[in-house]
């Protein structure tokens, strides 16, 4: 890996930055991942001076720092640039800064670039950075671009022209920070490092797959964002059919970045033509749980009053692959819900039983968030005199986040640009392929002959979702509003 480098965040005094940059480029400065060869140019329209960005970026990792003399010093290397990221001039100035801190801290003209601020500007500013000669073709060059990418295929097709037009696909890193969750990256090491799950995992043993990204939150204040999108957008465009490429994935040749991202390719190319009856969109209704109100998503800050935005979505995808033909992985996403969780639950067959009682299917359960680790339930004898069968579990839950071992999604991914590894990012073959899938969904839901269910706060979404799975006679396993 080369730490030598000079990394441009556009977008230095935003949320992103202070809140997962900043703290995750220390890490990386703490652990050794970034030498003294390294400096961030920070840039955002406010007019800040550099000592200001320092106290910022002191500020940020003021929790993670053994000393304020260490916080300091990883701030030194921190410059701030006040840019229009619309007006040529400024980037003149950049490019003056960026080989100045070049030869100042020996980065061998290695640029990272991270575009940590609204998509609508990723086209300008690639289109910049080539024209003023930023990217010049010196040194490695990467891009590093935040979610969303696009609001559908022809404004993703767009955008990839755009940035196309500066860098080429192997130097893009799509972001998605899921991919860089620790329970996710461990999906391999499950699958593919266990004698138990390797043979079974196919359309043979299977029966289903389920995947939860629950929230608590409503919007918050970001309804005049979400009510343009919407949980399918949101959610299911990038997380949730990222995660199902990792779980429908034949085994690749080898753990290569190469090797991985053509099977991920492939589940992508096989994803079956979305049905109308497969899909269900909810909106969350005012109510009370545990004695607090909550008002409707229709009234929320900046949402419209009429609004047909689903703050809810579920369905059942397919792959067409020897593996898993025919087997649904089912997924549900939504806010205001019964709880926080983000987990899958491979639900395996049902077995015949010898012992005259029924049997609980066996099902293996990825905890990605907030806790992280797996169980697997499985049927045992119950402890007496009779033989009498009983649920039983084995459960493997870290809390690596909370001691600091399991690192930050972003320093996982910001580590993996640094060696080049695009494993864990989104190529454009899978975001295309994925907006393709959704675009067909979003056009039922738009021709309103999918209905819009209500739901209540703190429930797990609308009856139509429960109904779903039992018509592929399945139960969603993580029922916690029950
Ligand atoms: P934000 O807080 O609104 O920050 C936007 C940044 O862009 C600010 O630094 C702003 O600074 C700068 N900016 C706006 N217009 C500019 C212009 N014309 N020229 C130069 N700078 C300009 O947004 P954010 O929450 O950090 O999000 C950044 C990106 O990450 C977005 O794409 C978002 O969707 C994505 N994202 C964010 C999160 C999160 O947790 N925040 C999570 C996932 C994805 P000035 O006003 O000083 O110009």
């Amino acid at each position: 890996m080369s730490s030598k480098v000079i990394v441009t965040i556009f977008g230095a005094s935003g949320d992103l930055a202070k809140r997962k940059l900043y703290p995750s480029l220390f890490r990386l400065y703490k652990s050794g991942n970034l030498s003294k060869h390294f400096a961030v140019i920070g840039t955002a329209r406010r007019p800040w001076s550099k000592e200001y960005f320092e106290s910022v970026v002191v500020e940020a990792i003021a929790d993670l720092a053994d000393s304020p003399e260490q916080a300091q010093e990883f701030a030194s290397h921190f410059y701030y640039q006040s840019h229009d990221v619309q007006d040529t001039e400024h980037y003149i100035e950049l490019r003056k800064l960026q080989n100045q801190l070049n030869e100042q801290y020996q980065a061998e003209h290695n640029k990272l670039f991270f575009l940590s601020m609204a998509p609508q500007f990723f086209g300008t500013i690639a289109k910049h950075l080539k024209s003023e000669n930023i990217v010049d073709g010196k040194g490695f060059e990467r891009l590093i671009v935040e979610k969303p990418f696009g609001t559908d295929l022809a404004t993703a097709s767009q955008l990839n022209e755009e940035l196309l037009a500066a860098f080429d696909e192997e130097q893009i890193f799509r972001i998605d920070h899921y991919l860089g969750k620790e329970m996710i990256q461990s999906i391999f090491a499950i699958r593919f490092a266990n004698l138990l799950f390797e043979n079974i995992w196919n359309r043979d043993y299977i029966d289903n797959v389920q995947i939860t990204f629950a929230e608590k939150l409503g919007v918050e204040e970001r309804g005049g964002y979400y009510d343009q999108s919407g949980a399918l957008r949101d959610m299911v465009q990038n997380h949730t059919l990222q995660l199902l490429s990792l779980l429908a994935m034949d085994k690749p040749k080898s753990f290569s970045k190469e090797d991985i991202r053509a099977e991920k390719v492939k589940v992508f190319e096989r994803l079956v033509q979305p049905d109308k009856d497969d899909f269900i969109r909810g909106q969350y209704k005012s109510g009370t749980v545990k004695g607090k109100k909550y008002i409707s998503y229709r009234s929320e800050p900046n949402v419209n009053p009429d609004s047909m935005t689903e703050t809810f979505a579920s369905g059942a995808f397919f792959v067409n692959s020897e593996r898993f033909r025919d087997v649904p992985f089912f997924f549900r996403t939504g806010k205001r819900l019964t709880e926080k969780g983000t987990l899958v639950n491979i639900v395996f067959k049902q077995m015949e039983s010898i012992f005259g009682e029924e049997l609980a299917p066996n099902v293996l359960t990825i905890h990605i968030q907030p806790t992280e680790g797996f169980s697997l339930s499985m049927n045992g004898k119950e402890v007496g005199e009779r033989f009498s069968l009983a649920p039983l579990s084995l459960d493997y839950r870290t809390d690596a986040t909370a001691s600091g071992a399991s690192p930050d999604p972003y320093e996982k991914l910001i580590f993996d640009v640094l060696n080049n590894d695009s494993t864990n990012f989104s190529h454009w073959d899978e975001v295309r392929s994925s907006w393709e899938l959704i675009d067909q969904i979003e056009e039922l839901w738009r021709s309103n002959e999918v209905p819009l269910h209500e739901y209540p706060v703190g429930s797990m979404g609308p009856d139509a979702s429960f109904e779903l799975l039992r018509e592929f006679g399945a139960d969603w396993q993580w029922s916690p509003n029950k």
